[in-house]
């Protein structure tokens, strides 16, 4: 059980939430109650609680302590695997109505911001990067079949110069501009999100881990010194959930390490010479490159740049050192800047990096899986169990037709196979 990570988001929380939380002590009954106090949890609680059902959510460490208050914090239409992933598996009118519900994902976390006056420094606007030629080939065909399949407009392809307004990298041959999404304070936003599901009647509990769930009519979620019996549970652990909590989930994701580095604020010269737009950015490399700018707070923005990756618990070595070189590559202005922070999470990857959605017997309902795209469909996910949990489940089991296979070799070898599968992309990412 643990406090927050050494971050820059911790460093510039803002949001207090209504009611400091308790640890859970003694039993309680419940109509819903929710393991994990990410997106996932935090959007399950507050959208039940909307609908009238009393709700508890037992997180292990603190609220936003795990990839939702340590991520990039971009707001993304789509997911983090093409369409045909869904074309192939769900048919063709199908995935439409998934990639609407993408969009959905985004608007309702821009909507629940502005409605529940969440201060997270949201802005729009994301950028997708070409390092080579076939970047931008790609870029072109996905502008367009999103515009053809998916009626989707809000793809704009950006040459070298349209691409300078809204990064200044010498490295990027041009890029795809997505209007529809956004980036945010991470940890802010979860913050708001715990808030809002408070004063909607959730009661949190933090520092209260589950250790084990007895299924059946009425399951009981215990923590070392409380119990909670609910007609239903929603499992938001995600890839921090331990596999003796929920077995039937076991081998279905991989959670790879992914770090981030704040540098130190930004002169006004530096920001017009990298992020002029204030857009996220990301590259279109299989291990990739992302970025912000955190706002600007009085003594100026700083770069949030992120994409080193690790497959063990431990950081890579000399991680800023390495950051701090490959962001000197990429932006001339920012060699030698100065690291104020770095941190590291783990992004729960499956293996066709589609979400995964669904039940554990009729009444234990989860979603993991978001592989890197999770900030906004952790969102929807939340709400989608929230229907579900009424009776309306048509949308949640959209998710539950896709095939999900587990990591071959076991607890010991995935790890492994993973980076050696990595290993081949990001040679690839060279040629
Ligand atoms: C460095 C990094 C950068 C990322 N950048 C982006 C990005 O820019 N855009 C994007 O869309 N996605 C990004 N992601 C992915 C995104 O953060 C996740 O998909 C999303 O936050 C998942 O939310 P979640 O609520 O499902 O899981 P989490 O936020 O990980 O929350 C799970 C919570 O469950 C708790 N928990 C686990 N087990 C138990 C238990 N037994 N009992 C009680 N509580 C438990 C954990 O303590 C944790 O707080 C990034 C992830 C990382 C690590």
């Amino acid at each position: 059980m643990s406090d927050y990570v050494d971050s820059y988001y911790r460093d510039s929380r803002r949001i207090t939430l209504a009611s400091p939380p308790t640890s859970l002590t003694g039993s309680r009954r419940v109509d819903v109650a929710v393991v994990g106090g990410g997106v996932t949890g935090c959007s399950a609680a507050l959208h039940l609680a909307e609908r009238g059902y009393s709700v508890a959510l037992v997180e292990a460490n603190r609220i936003g302590w795990g990839a939702s208050g340590r991520s990039g914090g971009q707001i993304l239409t789509g997911f983090g695997t093409g369409m045909s992933t869904f074309a192939n598996a769900l048919g063709a009118d199908d995935a439409r109505r998934v990639f609407e519900m993408s969009r959905e994902a985004v608007r309702l976390t821009v909507d629940r911001i502005r409605r529940h006056d969440i201060d997270c420094d949201l802005r729009d606007g994301a950028v997708y990067a070409a390092l080579k030629p076939r970047h931008m080939k790609g870029f072109a065909a996905e502008q367009k079949h999103m515009r053809q399949v998916y009626d989707y407009d809000g793809l704009t392809l950006l040459d070298r110069d349209a691409l300078n307004a809204h990064v200044r990298c010498p490295s990027y041959i041009g890029g795809l501009y997505d209007a529809e999404s956004w980036h945010l304070h991470p940890l802010n936003y979860v913050l708001g999100l715990a808030r809002a599901a408070q004063q909607a009647g959730v009661t949190l509990y933090e520092q209260s881990p589950v250790e084990r769930i007895v299924h059946g009519r009425t399951p009981i979620v215990h923590t070392p010194e409380g119990a909670l019996t609910a007609g239903h549970v929603v499992l938001g652990g995600n890839a921090y959930l331990a596999a003796d909590v929920a077995p039937e989930l076991s081998g279905h994701l991989m959670p790879v390490g992914n770090y981030i580095i704040a540098t130190e604020p930004l002169f006004p010269a530096q920001v017009a010479e990298t992020l002029p737009g204030d857009d996220a950015v990301s590259d279109a490399n299989f291990v990739l490159d992302y970025y912000q700018l955190s706002a600007a707070p009085a003594d100026g923005p700083r770069m949030l740049y992120g994409g080193q990756v690790s497959y063990g618990k431990k950081p890579p070595k000399r991680l800023n050192e390495r950051m701090q070189t490959k962001l000197g590559r990429l932006f001339p202005a920012l060699q030698n800047i100065g690291i104020d922070y770095s941190w590291g999470g783990l992004v729960g990857v499956t293996r066709n990096r589609a979400p995964h959605f669904g039940r554990i017997g009729d009444n234990v309902f989860y979603a993991q899986g978001y592989s890197g795209h999770g900030m906004a469909l952790a969102g929807l996910a939340g709400q989608l169990i929230g229907e579900a949990v009424a009776g309306q489940s048509e949308r949640f089991d959209l998710y539950t037709r896709l095939t999900h296979r587990r990591f071959p070799g076991g607890e010991r070898l995935r790890t492994p196979l993973l980076v050696l599968a990595t290993n081949f992309y990001r040679m690839r990412d060279l040629l």
